[in-house]
């Protein structure tokens, strides 16, 4: 077996931690190239002295002092800033970057390894919502230049092997519902940062596990899922399924529906990404057949959860407004995980946004960078 020189961004993270953990039950198989993260030197510095890259990039550079002093191997290059990130992106020595950086910031990274001819397993979802336009051209049948690691398109994906893409009448995204799937609109006026970070079935990054909590995740993935599969927006559904065992599921033209399950476990969606197009042994727990279970599917609900309700009409919309969602939703979950707006605020912050701004841009890298940082500012400033 071939090894694969492997470059993890964003490697302290909860996608960058669980990689690592596969890199280090399958030793030979991966050879780790480069390694970075953003605030948490001391993970990111151990970590380099257990796996040895070649590079290490720490893009906060307040502490790079510790780093520099923690890293024990003088032979491992040191590097820091967002900058360094994205040439490490294109320029390091490996054959796949995994891209599990969380929001904007991964998008840049993304260009600039698909640009370079590098394989990019991307969880960083954010990269094709705001990009999605520009890294389309990467797209292809095979789906091996941009490989999803995010767990409903690793589904799709597994279940189109072998299948005529032009026969696909609809692709069925799933969605656990969160953790406020039976809340009511009263109850939701209350919700507290403990418990929009309760998420009953995934353990995940701080952002991710918000945008889960207000479904927002869900309609970032339906324009993932656009750009990656390329299927007309209208081709796409998203249902609630609370036991996360389907992770999405895509039907044919002759009727027919492909699932694929497995129990919540991101290892698996990461170790395909990194395999694909093989599919190899992975040491995780398998569902049990045996036992009585159910499976039960709901319609989602756009009037509590409006946030899925937005991401859905930027896709529509199109142009820049996938990127004004994106910058004004990060920004809206920081705000409301310092305790400075409520859970409902994160929508209206959003809907803000959206409303106010001049659409008429074209997307290209300049006017996605503006766009971000001026969105950013207003939903800053927006008092709701
Ligand atoms: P985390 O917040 O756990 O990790 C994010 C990583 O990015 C960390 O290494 C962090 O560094 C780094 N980082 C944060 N901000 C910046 C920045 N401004 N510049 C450079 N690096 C930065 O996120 P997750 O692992 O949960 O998610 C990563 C991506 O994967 C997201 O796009 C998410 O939507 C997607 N995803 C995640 C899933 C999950 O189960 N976690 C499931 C499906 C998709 P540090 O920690 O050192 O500050
Ligand atoms: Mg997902």
């Amino acid at each position: 077996m071939k090894q694969t020189n492997l470059t993890i961004l964003g490697s302290t993270g909860s996608i960058g931690t669980q990689a690592l953990e596969i890199v280090r039950a399958n030793p030979g198989q991966f050879r780790v190239i480069a390694l970075t993260g953003n605030s948490n030197w001391k993970l990111l510095a151990e970590q380099v002295n257990e796996f040895r890259p070649e590079i290490a990039v720490l893009t906060d550079e307040t502490n790079a002092e510790l780093f520099r002093t923690a890293v024990r191997d003088s032979d491992i290059t040191l590097m820091f800033g967002n900058a360094e990130l994205a040439a490490v992106a294109g320029t390091a020595r490996h054959d796949m970057v995994l891209n599990a950086l969380v929001g904007f910031s991964g998008f840049i990274p993304t260009l600039s390894a698909l640009e370079a001819g590098h394989k990019v397993a991307l969880a960083n979802k954010e990269s094709l919502v705001v990009g999605g336009e520009l890294l389309s051209g990467y797209v292809n049948k095979r789906h091996d230049r941009i490989i999803p690691v995010d767990s409903e398109h690793s589904a799709i994906l597994q279940c189109l092997v072998g299948e005529p893409c032009k026969e696909v009448e609809k692709l069925t995204i799933t969605a656990s519902g969160g953790p406020f799937r039976t809340w009511s609109l009263e109850q939701m006026n209350k919700i507290t940062v403990k418990d929009a970070l309760n998420h009953p079935n995934w353990d995940m990054g701080a952002k991710i596990t918000i945008d889960s909590a207000t479904m927002m995740n869900k309609g970032l993935e339906i324009i993932e899922a656009h750009w990656f599969f390329d299927i007309p927006p209208e081709k796409i559904d998203a249902v609630v399924h609370p036991q996360s065992i389907i992770h999405s599921m895509v039907t044919f033209t002759d009727g027919s529906t492909k699932a694929q399950m497995g129990v919540p476990d991101m290892k698996l969606p990461i170790h395909y990404a990194l395999t694909y197009p093989g599919r190899q042994y992975l040491d995780t727990p398998r569902l049990d057949w045996s036992k009585a279970q159910q499976l039960t599917f709901e319609p989602v609900d756009y009037e509590r959860f409006p946030c899925l309700k937005l991401a859905v009409d930027a896709l529509a919309e199109g142009g820049l407004a996938p990127a004004i969602l994106n910058a004004s939703n990060e920004i809206a979950v920081a705000r409301f995980l310092n305790g400075e707006i409520s859970y409902i605020d994160i929508a209206r912050v959003v809907r803000h946004c959206l409303e106010n701004r001049d659409s008429s841009e074209e997307v290209t890298i300049d006017n996605l960078i503006h766009t971000d940082k001026e969105t950013r500012v207003k939903a800053k400033a927006f008092r709701a």
